[in-house]
């Protein structure tokens, strides 16, 4: 995309590459899924140099014409995906997974080794806090929850055994931002007096976001991981993840990939590249309009106590989210996620959203009770008892993940409906 007419962003979402060294399909208006495990290589020295073109940091795995040998390794659907991808995120290289933790494994997985630490905050989508919290350690990898609000507690958190900084903005559930560049210029700060061995990379999960939303690389950030089960998918149908960053990272990602076994199976990666980056634009564009209606009809209830929405004037870090929540055309992008508590003691707020899930989950049509996000249908979920139950509750608690706090995933219904439904709910 070098020379030749300049495209709009979200006209290359829909068509990609005019053509991809992936796959032949000049004359296929959609690319064809191909389900092959294992493929032919012809001749002895073509599967020689398969092996030898594999994960080889010498290869442009974006002009070179791949040998494919084996799905767990490479093959054309997810290919293309990654190209695609790494273009959203305005990366040098993307590789899928299988999931969003197995990509959020992956990008931690190939910076750190055994006595090595990682900062990241308490509030953290909660999988990934038990990946760094119970897991890593059995392998000697330690970790510090910093305040990373507090530019100087994140540098005091920073040690010389630290390798990654990892975190999320929108924080999940509680839609805290993080200022991308503060993390960027303290990492710069702290890897300028470092040998290379022993730099530390930053890492931001932008699933809440999206690419449409924010593009962290351009603020400075080395990696994104994002779950492609979310905004990038969008219709709920396949579970699938990336990482995106730095060229020298490929090949360890792919061969972490190869060896723990992560890959994205190549009809998923087909669906997302079909249907879900094509869209991503223009479902999130509607979503979040319908976000911000649901913001303020929620925030003048009188069973609510708070809403954090970064669209409204009235949240906290409003003009942080003006600086880096942005789309392809520099307008602000709040997006289509919210958290709201509700009134009443610890107790008291923790039964009534209960309750008001309990009267979603039998009653409503146009919001469902159910984890996940980012589809075109609304979903509301109680992180304290469901998806951020495996973070103990003082630390749900130090980290603002509220006993009477819901989460809401605005989709694609008439906004009218929505909120509706919560007013029956609520009441
Ligand atoms: C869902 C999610 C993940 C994990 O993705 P999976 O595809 O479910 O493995 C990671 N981070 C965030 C912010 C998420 O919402």
């Amino acid at each position: 995309m070098a020379e030749g007419p300049h495209y709009r962003d979200r006209s290359v979402l829909i068509h990609g590459k005019f053509r991809s060294e992936k796959w032949d399909f000049q004359d296929h208006i959609t690319p064809p899924i191909t389900t092959a495990v294992t493929f032919r290589l012809r001749s002895a020295e073509r599967g020689a140099a398969g092996f030898q073109q594999f994960a080889n940091p010498n290869i442009n795995r974006d002009t070179a014409t791949p040998i494919y040998i084996y799905e767990r390794l490479d093959e054309p659907c997810s290919g293309m995906l990654e190209e695609n991808l790494a273009f959203a995120e305005r990366g040098e290289t993307a590789v899928v997974f299988a999931t969003g933790m197995a990509a959020i494994a992956a990008a931690i997985g190939i910076h750190v080794r055994q006595g090595d630490h990682i900062v990241m905050p308490p509030a953290i989508y909660g999988c990934t806090y038990s990946h760094v919290v119970n897991w890593l350690p059995r392998f000697g990898i330690t970790h510090t929850l910093a305040n990373f609000q507090n530019e100087d507690a994140l540098r005091a958190a920073i040690r010389p055994e630290t390798r990654v900084v990892y975190f999320e903005t929108p924080t999940n559930p509680t839609m805290e931002l993080i200022d991308l560049e503060m993390v960027a210029r303290v990492v710069a700060e702290v890897n300028a007096t470092r040998p290379a061995d022993q730099r530390v990379v930053s890492i931001v999960d932008n699933t809440f976001a999206s690419p449409f939303g924010q593009r962290p690389l351009t603020h400075g950030i080395d990696f994104v991981v994002h779950s492609l089960t979310k905004h990038i998918g969008g219709f709920g149908t396949n579970m699938g993840g990336v990482v995106i960053g730095p060229r020298r990272s490929e090949t360890d990602l792919l061969l972490y990939r190869k060896d723990f076994g992560g890959s994205i199976a190549p009809d998923t990666a087909w669906h997302v590249s079909v249907y879900g980056l094509p869209t991503l634009p223009h479902r999130l564009e509607v979503q979040q309009r319908n976000a911000a209606l649901v913001a303020d009809y929620l925030a003048e209830h009188p069973a609510v106590a708070q809403v954090w929405y970064p669209g409204r004037a009235d949240f906290p870090q409003r003009a942080l989210a003006e600086r880096q929540m942005r789309d392809y055309d520099g307008n602000f992008a709040p997006g289509s996620m919210l958290f709201f508590s509700l009134r009443g003691s610890l107790q008291e707020s923790y039964e009534a959203a209960m309750r008001v899930s309990n009267h979603i989950a039998a009653h409503a049509l146009s919001v469902t009770l159910a984890v996940s996000l980012g589809q075109i249908k609304t979903l509301i979920e109680h992180p304290a008892s469901m998806t951020h139950s495996a973070i103990a509750p003082e630390v749900q608690m130090q980290g603002g993940i509220l006993p009477g706090g819901l989460r809401l995933s605005i989709g694609l219904e008439d906004p009218r409906d929505i909120i509706a439904d919560l007013e029956r709910a609520l009441a």
